[in-house]
Parts: structure tokens; C-alpha cells; sequence
């Protein structure tokens, strides 16, 4: 029986993980949940997997779950409640699947405590990269990717000599707007722009991929989860979403991995690796899909890109600032306070007044995340 937690387990990725474990319920135990405000949803989470551990996002969301949970469930809350769900259990795995860098506190807890990490939340790896991973490894813990993307890889690289590897190729859908001219993308609404054309996501991530500032994260979230050089790391659109990324040799041989787009695979393979079970998800028929389709990505398309890359291979506070830049910039057009090539133009302005700080500590990023977000509120 595996014990898991699971940070975010009303969004996306949490509900699908859910999946996947009401799949093998003879494999998972629930030990721990925390959602952040959909309180109905957590509850009802709670009657169903009896959870020891269970958190909300704020003091006053507590007054109101609590007279709801079933006896022998503990209630807590707010960043705390966040690291008593991801530590303070008998779970072995915990799903960070909160959605921004304020997953970044309790992921070092939980590795703190000795679990292993089911990666959802690439914003930890972006915000402060070189300080996970130097702690997952003093801990001997294994940081297993939940990202389709980087999941590809991992399972692309098993058994393989990594000093052969020359490189990996991230594959994008495009999102949304990837038909759009620069033009044409000045008046998109946010309707427009939760439209994705192959998975169903949060809503941050969602527009992520259409300004493609989730390819950049998912870049240094790769440079961090494989130890690659920025220029090892290449990007290629692939509206179809079915390769979902491959790893190239010495000897020219590309490795990819390939199914149809659904998250429960990859989140399943993190829970049950080095094994694989039948999954909730549908096969693959190749010969039914037919073609597949690949084009260059175009950096002056996609500034946001562009940038991810260029702060990656600054290195320091500057992938922090661009996350933190685009989290308030992305929640701004979400509110409807500002148009969508907005988001690039406030990540650009909060990167030129930024002033990089190498091999930062966490005081340094936590001062770095918060300057950014004062000014992108105020740009
Ligand atoms: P959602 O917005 O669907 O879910 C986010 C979850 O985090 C919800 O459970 C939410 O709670 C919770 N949450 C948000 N803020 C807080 C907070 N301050 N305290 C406690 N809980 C909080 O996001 P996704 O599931 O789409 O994404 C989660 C992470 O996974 C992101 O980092 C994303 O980049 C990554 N990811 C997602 C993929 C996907 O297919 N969805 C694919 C690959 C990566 P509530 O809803 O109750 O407020
Ligand atoms: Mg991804």
C-alpha cells in the first residue's frame, strides 16, 4: 500500500490524481489533502478518502469546513496547513499540484521530511531551482515529474548512460492561439484564451500556454530536473500533443514517448515508478491519428519564451523574478485588468529593472519573488 498526500487536491492535477488513485484502490491510501477555497469539494474529497490531515487555504475557510470533516480527520490551514499536509503524515509520496511558487515552502518540507516528490509544481523549480534539488539529493529523495513533458523524459532516459545524451526536445501544442498572428492576438479575450485546444487545465496554466511562458518554465524546470545546459534543452510545436518529448544520443537515435494527452498517465507513472499498471486513459491508435505535425518555434512569436530562456541561462534571482512577474501579470488579465500581450510587456519591465542575485538564499528569492509581484501590480 502506498501512503500519499496531496498538496492542490481540488485542481487539475489533484482531482486527477484522485483518478488514479480510485483506479488502484487497493494500491493508494489518502493521508493527507489540502485545497486552497473550494471548500465543498474538499469536503466532499474528505467523507470519500478519510484522510488523517486536511488543510485550507485561510483561518476563516477552516471555521467553515470544520463542523463537516468526519471524525479523526485534523483540520489546519494557510502555508502552514499547506506544510502539515506535506509533512506531517505517514504518507511516502507527496503531489505538490498547488498552483504558483507558494507550493515552494511546503515541497521543501515534504523532502525535508524524507518523502518522495510527485512534481506537478514547476513554479518551485522556476522560483528556486538550485535549493530543491541540493535538498532532495542531501535527502536521497527522489523527485519524480508529474509534467507530461518532462515525464516523457524521465521515462525516455531510464536505463539509459546519460552521459551519451546530447540533448531533449520539449514539445509544445501551441495553446489557444497558436493559429494567431501577433496582430490578431491584441484583442483576444480570457475566453479565448481558456480555450485549449488538447488538455483541460487550471486556468493559470491555461493561458501560460498561450503566451508559451509554460514552455520557459517547463525549460528550467527540465535544466533543473536533468541537470541539462540551456543549449541542450530545444523546444518544437506539435499541435497534436502526442509526442510528448524525446531525448537524442550520441549515436542520432531519438527516444520519444507517445499517447494520447491525458494527465493521468503521467501523474499514475510518478505514483507507481519503476512499475506501470493499466491506466484510466484511452490507447493510442496511431494509424488513427495518421499524421503528425511538428514546426520550429518562432522566438519572436513568442517573446515569452525567449525571455524564460534568457533568465535561465542568467541564472540566480532572474528565473524567481520571471515567475513571480508572470503569476501576477497572468491573475491581472484573469481579473480582466489588462489586455493579454499585457503579460509579456509587465514580465519584460519587471526583467529590465530586476538586479540579479547568483546563488540566492531563500530569504534572497522570497525578497526577489515579493519586489517582482509589488511591481507587476503596479505596472
Ligand atoms: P488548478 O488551478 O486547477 O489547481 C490548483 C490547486 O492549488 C487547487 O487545489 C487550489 O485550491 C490549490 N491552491 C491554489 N492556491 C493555494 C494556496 N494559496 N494554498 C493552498 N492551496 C492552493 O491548477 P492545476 O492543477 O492545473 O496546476 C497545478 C500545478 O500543476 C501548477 O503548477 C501547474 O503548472 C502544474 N501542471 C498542471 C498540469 C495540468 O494539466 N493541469 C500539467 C502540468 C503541470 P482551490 O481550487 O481549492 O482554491
Ligand atoms: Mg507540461
Amino acid at each position: 500500500m502506498k501512503k500519499i498526500a496531496i498538496l492542490g487536491s481540488t485542481g487539475s492535477i489533484g482531482t486527477q490524481t484522485l483518478d488514479v488513485v480510485d483506479k488502484h484502490p487497493e494500491l493508494f491510501q489518502v493521508e493527507g489533502l489540502a485545497g486552497g477555497s473550494n471548500t465543498d469539494l474538499l469536503i466532499e474529497q474528505t467523507k470519500r478518502y478519510r484522510p488523517k490531515k486536511v488543510s485550507v487555504g485561510s483561518k476563516d475557510l477552516a471555521e467553515k469546513v470544520a463542523p463537516y470533516l468526519p471524525a479523526g480527520t485534523q483540520l489546519f490551514y494557510g502555508t502552514e496547513g499547506l506544510v502539515e499536509v506535506a509533512a506531517g503524515t505517514d504518507a511516502d509520496t507527496v503531489v505538490t499540484a498547488v498552483m504558483g511558487s507558494v507550493g515552494l515552502e511546503s515541497t521543501l518540507a515534504a523532502i525535508d521530511g524524507g518523502k518522495q516528490i510527485g512534481l506537478a509544481n514547476k513554479e518551485t523549480l522556476v522560483s528556486a531551482g538550485h535549493i530543491v534539488m541540493a535538498r532532495a539529493a542531501a535527502k536521497g529523495v527522489s523527485i519524480l515529474p508529474i509534467d507530461s513533458e518532462h515525464s516523457a523524459i524521465y521515462q525516455c532516459l531510464n536505463g539509459e548512460n546519460r552521459e551519451r545524451l546530447t540533448g531533449i526536445t520539449i514539445t509544445a501544442s501551441g495553446g489557444s492561439f497558436r493559429d494567431l498572428t501577433r496582430e490578431q492576438l491584441k484583442d483576444v479575450t480570457v475566453e479565448d484564451a481558456l480555450k485549449h485546444p488538447n488538455w483541460s487545465m487550471g486556468s493559470k496554466i491555461t493561458i501560460d500556454s498561450a503566451t508559451m511562458v509554460n514552455k520557459g518554465l517547463e525549460v528550467i524546470e527540465a535544466h533543473w530536473l536533468f541537470g541539462l545546459h540551456y543549449d541542450q534543452i530545444g523546444v518544437l510545436l506539435h499541435p497534436e500533443s502526442i509526442i510528448h518529448s524525446y531525448v537524442e544520443f550520441n549515436d542520432t537515435s531519438i527516444i520519444a514517448q507517445l499517447g494520447n494527452p491525458d494527465m493521468r498517465v503521467p501523474i499514475q507513472y510518478a505514483l507507481t515508478y519503476p512499475d506501470r499498471l493499466p491506466s484510466p486513459a484511452q490507447r493510442l491508435s496511431l494509424a488513427q491519428a495518421g499524421k503528425l505535425h511538428f514546426r520550429e518555434m518562432d522566438m519572436e512569436r513568442y517573446p515569452c519564451l525567449r525571455m524564460a530562456y534568457e533568465c535561465g541561462k542568467m541564472g540566480g534571482t532572474a528565473t524567481t523574478a520571471f515567475n513571480a512577474a508572470n503569476e501576477v501579470a497572468v491573475a491581472r488579465f484573469l481579473r480582466k485588468e489588462i489586455s493579454f500581450l499585457k503579460i509579456e510587456d509587465i514580465i519584460a519591465s519587471v526583467l529590465e529593472a530586476h538586479h540579479n542575485v547568483d546563488e540566492p538564499d531563500l530569504q534572497e528569492i522570497a525578497r526577489c519573488d515579493q519586489e517582482s509581484r509589488k511591481l507587476a501590480s503596479s505596472l
